[in-house]
């Protein structure tokens, strides 16, 4: 393991390689899949594990992994295993999920940095998100006990009717259901910048600068006690366009899997038909395609 300086306490120590997306999602993926999980950067190559970076000192990661097993009792399986639909959350769930859109953020202004002509990001864009990082990292050290002007939001992508309807071709059900992805996002014009991961079909949005006219219903975790209930959520927001930027590289992406691969996806499904019809992906194809 190599000593370098730790992302979050900035000590240098060995470090360990963490997730982006939280071990437990990843393990549900796969322990619910048909098969491998294929990344979606390149469908070709199976993915035994999800992304994992050397970020972390192994005492930063413990300090995660504590809010990280409560939001997995109290919200993914209970989500996941068992349809809850309302969830009460506190102080804990809110530094868990500062803690996933911070990891990305971080990643993502290195990336940002070094190839800032690619992602067309400006130096005011930069500067907010460098800003938000420190600020995000203070509150997860616990030198500060909030975080200015940011906000978290869940979106729980149950059934969205309308896209469902008009685009059953690009899957939303299998993309957002079967799929994990965490990146940071900016809007130049709007002057808006937020993360966003999906956990299987648990959106989380994190805003760094709110646009104007922006209107979020039932969706919001505060610092604070409250209850979030997986229904009657409304986003208008230039965040709702990046669900359809991940449809259509998700459809980008499925287009490019090779003859070769496709053909040993259907020779698993021929062995044993039976466990593709009781799969989660063969529930969330049958959603796409209307066929319930
Ligand atoms: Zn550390």
């Amino acid at each position: 393991m190599p000593k370098e300086k730790c992302a979050l306490c900035h000590e240098y120590k060995d470090l360990e390689l963490s997730h982006i997306v939280p071990k437990f999602v990843i393990r549900h993926l796969k322990k619910t899949s048909f098969g491998a999980i294929r990344n979606m950067e390149n469908p070709n190559r199976v993915v035994q594990d999800g992304e994992k970076h050397y970020m972390l000192c192994g005492d930063c990661e413990d300090l995660f992994s504590a809010y990280e097993t409560k939001f997995a009792n109290k919200f993914f399986y209970p989500y996941m295993n068992d349809s809850i639909k309302e969830f009460d959350y506190d102080q804990e769930t809110y530094y868990f999920l500062t803690s996933i859109s911070w990891r990305s953020l971080y990643l993502d202004i290195l990336d940002f940095v070094k190839n800032h002509e690619v992602y067309g990001v400006d130096l005011t864009t930069l500067e907010i998100l460098i800003q938000k990082e420190k600020s995000m990292r203070e509150y997860l050290l616990k030198i500060n006990s909030e975080i200015d002007g940011i906000e978290h939001h869940i979106f729980f992508f149950d059934d969205l009717v309308d896209v469902e309807k008009s685009y059953p071709e690009l899957r939303p059900h299998v993309t957002f259901h079967r799929g994990i992805t965490s990146y940071t996002f900016f809007n130049k014009e709007l002057n808006s910048q937020a993360t966003i991961t999906n956990m299987m079909g648990i959106i989380l949005f994190s805003l760094y600068s709110k646009g104007p006219d922006e209107y979020w219903e039932n969706t919001e975790i505060c610092n604070g006690v409250g209850q979030l209930k997986a229904k009657n959520q409304i986003i208008k927001s230039f965040c709702a366009n990046e669900l359809n930027e991940i449809l259509d590289f998700s459809k980008q992406r499925s287009d490019e899997i090779s003859e070769k691969q496709k053909s040993k996806i259907v020779d698993k499904i021929k062995v044993d038909p039976e466990k593709f019809a009781q799969s989660k992906v063969f529930e969330d194809l049958k959603k796409d395609f209307g066929l319930e």
